[in-house]
């Protein structure tokens, strides 16, 4: 056999290095997290070969036996994992199924609302640079000034104004509980649609420590790489009335032949998630961003919305006096990996912010706990003392790669 390194040095060389930086480094990006090496081999596997454009049993090629049983059983442990009547799995990413849904229900024209992005939205909720603001029209609802959670009162009163035929709920940097039966009450009350985008709870949502949408939503999409540490993708699911016009809007209407290798890589996923080792995980994600929070709260930063509730809280740096671009590359030369984020009512542009969102999935999964996480706080609160002092970084630096070197992450065969 050819190996890599062999056939494609330069490559070998970019994945060997990228390997090393998540190894070395805190990943404190929310939307960020490490799959298992059962899920890589999967992933890694011979199915990237096979077309399958269709469904299990009702394919337009031959010799789909096995991508079939590898499909099947993705659905079957989703449907388990959520208690979803229909499940699709095979969005690309959690882009392609909101698209998907939107094209199943919705006329281009056609009014929807979702969360602003500044406060906590996501792009592909109505944002004017994504297809979805450009298809759609659409009214975004907010956050409250003073609570910074969910402003219900100003969602019912648009949903009212402006009789939005779906309403989307879900978020990228939302750190609190999102209240999906208070959504559809008002969906419901209009005449709307009901999506829930779980994207960055789903993981949670699986393992019960967040309220599920099931119950209430229609659609609800999902991507399979956040919380929920499976390979990179989407996830639709929908109530049965929407099974066939959903199926038929993402294959042949958006897609053509899915990711095989991928689809079984979730169905791995899928089954780990079923385990009590994942909820788990979970409870522990929860419990270190709280202590992490409660640290950088006693350090002297403001958590906007006042904590969390979730795997990810955002921090306000204004009284730090630092913007979110300031924080981020100093930060990331100390080997501390967080993104920039824009706060709600940001005084700052978008491509600078005055804060950062930080998640806890990824450093949880190499077995860091409460303790690690008040050090984390520590560093963070070290390297942004001074943001410019390089010293401090390379200071901080040490520690953060000695840290890692304490939870080690994949093993030799990982790393070309
Ligand atoms: C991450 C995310 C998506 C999109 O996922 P991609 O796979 O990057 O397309 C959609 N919705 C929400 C809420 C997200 O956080």
């Amino acid at each position: 056999m050819k190996r890599l390194r062999d056939v494609d040095p330069e490559i070998a060389e970019a994945i060997h290095l990228e390997t090393e930086r998540q190894a070395d480094g805190l990943e404190l990006i929310a939307s960020e997290n490490f799959v298992s090496e059962a899920v890589m081999e999967a992933a890694g596997s011979a199915m990237t070969n096979k077309y399958a454009e269709g469904y299990p049993g009702r394919r337009y090629y031959g010799g789909c036996e096995f991508v079939d049983r590898a499909e099947a059983l993705a659905i079957e442990r989703a449907k388990a994992l959520f208690g979803a009547a229909h499940v699709n799995v095979q969005p690309h990413s959690g882009t392609q199924a909101n698209m998907a849904v939107y094209f199943s229900v919705l006329q281009p024209g056609d009014t929807i609302m979702g969360l602003n992005l500044a406060h906590g939205g996501h792009l592909t909720h109505g944002s004017p640079v994504n297809f979805s603001g450009r298809f759609f029209r659409v009214i975004p609802y907010g956050v409250h000034p003073e609570t910074e959670q969910i402003d219900f009162a100003q969602v019912e009163r648009l949903a009212r104004e402006h009789r939005p035929k779906m309403i989307v709920v879900g978020g990228s940097a939302y750190p609190r509980t999102l209240d999906f039966a208070t959504f559809k009450e008002i969906a419901a009350a209009v005449g709307a649609i009901l999506m829930a985008d779980i994207a960055h709870p789903a993981g949670l949502i699986a393992a019960k420590l967040h309220p599920s949408p099931i119950p209430y939503a229609e659609f609800v999409t999902t991507t399979t790489h956040k919380t929920l540490r499976g390979p990179r993708g989407g996830m639709v699911m929908c109530q049965e009335e929407y099974a066939a016009v959903l199926n038929k809007n993402l294959f042949p209407g958006f897609q053509g032949g899915p990711l095989m290798h991928i689809i079984a890589a979730k169905a791995v996923a899928f089954k780990e998630a079923l385990s009590d080792e994942f909820r788990a995980y979970q409870r522990q994600i929860q419990l270190n961003a709280v202590a992490l929070a409660e640290e950088l709260g006693a350090l002297g930063f403001r958590l906007v919305a006042g904590g969390t509730d979730t795997h990810l809280m955002l921090v306000d740096l204004r009284p730090k006096r630092l913007t979110g671009k300031v924080a981020e590359t100093a930060l990331e030369k100390a080997g501390i990996t967080v993104n920039k984020n824009a706060i709600p009512f940001d005084p700052e542009k978008p491509a600078v912010t005055s804060g950062i969102r930080i998640g806890t999935p990824a450093v949880t999964t190499r077995g860091m706990r409460e303790e690690e996480m008040r050090l984390i706080g520590q560093l963070i609160a070290e390297v942004l003392q001074d943001a410019t002092d390089e010293a401090r970084q390379r200071r901080v630096r040490d520690k953060v790669r000695e840290l890692c070197q304490q939870f080690p992450l994949y093993t030799e065969r990982l790393r070309p």
